[in-house]
C-alpha cells in the first residue's frame, strides 16, 4: 500500500482533478491525501481574519466569491444531472455554513473550523467525480482519526489505532481518500497541522500503517538543487538521504513541509516527489541511502532575526550559554543558528513573536544587538568534517556577499550562512553558479 498526497495546485481545477484521478485509480489499495484547491485556504485565512476582526461583511464577500467559483466547476467535473445536483447542494450547505460564523463569537475553534472546510470541499467533490466513474472509493474522515495530544505534537498511537480500524472495517475498497492538514487537539476541537500541512498528514499515515512508500505529488519534477522561483536553471536532484531533505525542508524549500520528514524517517518508509503534470517524470527518492562526496541542494529561509548577545563576563563563565538560552526556552521560541565566540554570542530565530521581551531579559546577560530582515542560507550533502574542499568552495562562491553568521559541524549534511534578506537572490545564483556548474 502507498500513500498519495496531492498539492493545491494538482487539485486546482476540474481539469486538474480529473488528472489526478486518472493516477490514483491505476492501482488498488492505496491512500490518497488531498489539499484544497490551490488558493482557498488563504481565502479562508481571509474570511476568518474578517470574521475576527468584526466585519461580517468582508467575510460574506469572500465568501460569495468562493461560491462562485466552486459552483462554477460543477458542469466542468460532473456529467450527470442527480450528481450535479447532488454537488450543488453539498456546495450549498458548506457555503451557507460559512455564513453562520457571522452570527457566533469568533474564537480560535471557529477559525480552525473554517480553515478546515477547503480540504473537506475538495476532498467530497473527488469522491463524488470517482464514484460517478465507477470508482469504489472510501472517504475517510480525517477529523476521525488524525488526533494532536496534548502538547499538540500528532498522536501517533492513537492514528495508528483509529485509522488501522477504519481500514478493518472497510476492505475492499478500490482506494481511500482522506484530508490532508485537518485533525483534532486533545480536547476534540478542530485544528490542523499548520499551513502547508498536508504533507505531514500522508507522512503520518505512511508511517504509522508502514507504508510501501509515501509519494509527495506536486506541481515541479521533484526537489530542484536551488529555489527554482529564485535561480534560474535549477536542476531536480534524483536522490536525497532523510536528513538532508529535513534539512532542506527546514531551511526553506518549500517543496516539502518542514515537520514530514521525521515519521517516515523514524519508520524507514521511503518519500517520493513526483509532479502531477509530468508523472513520468521520476522526481526525487528520498531514503536512507547515503550518497558519499556529493552536494546535493541549497536552500533559503526568509525573516530571519539574529540577536547578539556581548558580555564581557562571559569570559570563563560557566552557565552563561544556559541563561542565554533559557531565556528563549522560556517564551517558546527555538533557535536556528548559534555562533560564539570568548566575548558573546550569536543566535538567529524565525518567531519573533516574543522578540522584546526576549530583548529585555537578555540585557541581564549583556549588550544585546538585533539585526532583522536576515535569511539563512543552507547547503546540503556530503558535509562531513573529514572531506577536505568543500567548506573553503561553498565559502568561496560567497566573496561577494556580507556574512553574518557561518554554522558547520552541528550535523554531516549542512552549512549554514546568515545573510541580508536583500543578498539572497545573489548568494543563491553564486552558489549554485560554483557547485552546480552547467555540464
Ligand atoms: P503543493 O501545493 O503541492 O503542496 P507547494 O507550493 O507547497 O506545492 O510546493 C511546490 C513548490 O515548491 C514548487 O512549485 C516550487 O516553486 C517550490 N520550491 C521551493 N524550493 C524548491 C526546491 N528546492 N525544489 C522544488 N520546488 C521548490
Ligand atoms: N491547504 C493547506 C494550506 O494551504 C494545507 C496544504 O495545502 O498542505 O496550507
Ligand atoms: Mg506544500
Amino acid at each position: 500500500m502507498k500513500v498519495m498526497k496531492f498539492g493545491g495546485t494538482s487539485v486546482g481545477s476540474p481539469q486538474r482533478m480529473k488528472e489526478v484521478c486518472k493516477l490514483i485509480t491505476q492501482e488498488r489499495g492505496n491512500i490518497v491525501v488531498l489539499s484544497a484547491m490551490s488558493g482557498t485556504t488563504n481565502s479562508l485565512v481571509e474570511i476568518a481574519d474578517y470574521f475576527r476582526k468584526g466585519n461580517p461583511e468582508g467575510a460574506n464577500i469572500i465568501i460569495n466569491q468562493l461560491r462562485n467559483k466552486y459552483t462554477g466547476h460543477i458542469i466542468d467535473l460532473y456529467a450527470s444531472g442527480p450528481v450535479r445536483q447532488k454537488m450543488a447542494d453539498f456546495l450549498d450547505s458548506e457555503f451557507t455554513y460559512l455564513h453562520t460564523f457571522s452570527s457566533v463569537e469568533f474564537d480560535d475553534i471557529a477559525e480552525k473550523t473554517v480553515l478546515a472546510q477547503g480540504e473537506i470541499i475538495s476532498t467530497n467533490m473527488v469522491t463524488a467525480y470517482l464514484r460517478e466513474q465507477g470508482v469504489k472509493v472510501l472517504l475517510i474522515n480525517a477529523l476521525d482519526f488524525m488526533r494532536l495530544s496534548e502538547n499538540g505534537e500528532p498522536d501517533q498511537p492513537f492514528i495508528k489505532k483509529q485509522l488501522e480500524a477504519i481500514l478493518e472495517e472497510n476492505p475492499n475498497y478500490d482506494l481511500y481518500l482522506t484530508q490532508g492538514f485537518i485533525a483534532r487537539n486533545a480536547k476534540g476541537d478542530i485544528d490542523n497541522l499548520q499551513r502547508g500541512g498536508s504533507d505531514y498528514t500522508a507522512s503520518l499515515i505512511g508511517a504509522v500503517l508502514r507504508a510501501e512508500e509515501i509519494q509527495i505529488w506536486t506541481d515541479i519534477d521533484g526537489m530542484h538543487n536551488n529555489d527554482p522561483r529564485v535561480v534560474e536553471g535549477t536542476k531536480p536532484v534524483r536522490q536525497l538521504n532523510f536528513e538532508e531533505a529535513a534539512e532542506l525542508a527546514y531551511f526553506g524549500a518549500k517543496i516539502l513541509h518542514p515537520t514530514c520528514i521525521q515519521p517516515a524517517r523514524y519508520n524507514g518508509v521511503p518519500v517520493r516527489l513526483l509532479n502531477t503534470m509530468n508523472p513520468a517524470a521520476p522526481g526525487t527518492l528520498i531514503n536512507n541511502e547515503f550518497v558519499p562526496g556529493a552536494i546535493k541542494a541549497i536552500a533559503a529561509k526568509d525573516n530571519i532575526t539574529s540577536i547578539k548577545i556581548v558580555s564581557s563576563r562571559m569570559l570563563l563563565a560557566s552557565g552563561f550559554l544556559k541563561r542565554v538560552f533559557d531565556i528563549f526556552g522560556n517564551y517558546g521560541t527555538s533557535i536556528d543558528m548559534v555562533t560564539t565566540s570568548e566575548v558573546g554570542v550569536s543566535l538567529s530565530i524565525d518567531d519573533t513573536s516574543h522578540l522584546a521581551s526576549i530583548v529585555e531579559e537578555l540585557k541581564t546577560c549583556g549588550t544585546v544587538l538585533v539585526d532583522e530582515d536576515m535569511c539563512i542560507v543552507c547547503v546540503v550533502g556530503d558535509l562531513r568534517w573529514g572531506n577536505v574542499g568543500f567548506e573553503s568552495q561553498i565559502t568561496a562562491a560567497l566573496h561577494d556577499v556580507p556574512v553574518r553568521m557561518i554554522s558547520f559541524g552541528g550535523s554531516d549534511h549542512n552549512i549554514s550562512f546568515l545573510i541580508r534578506g536583500a543578498d539572497k537572490k545573489a548568494a543563491l545564483q553564486a552558489l549554485s553558479a560554483a557547485l552546480f556548474p552547467e555540464e
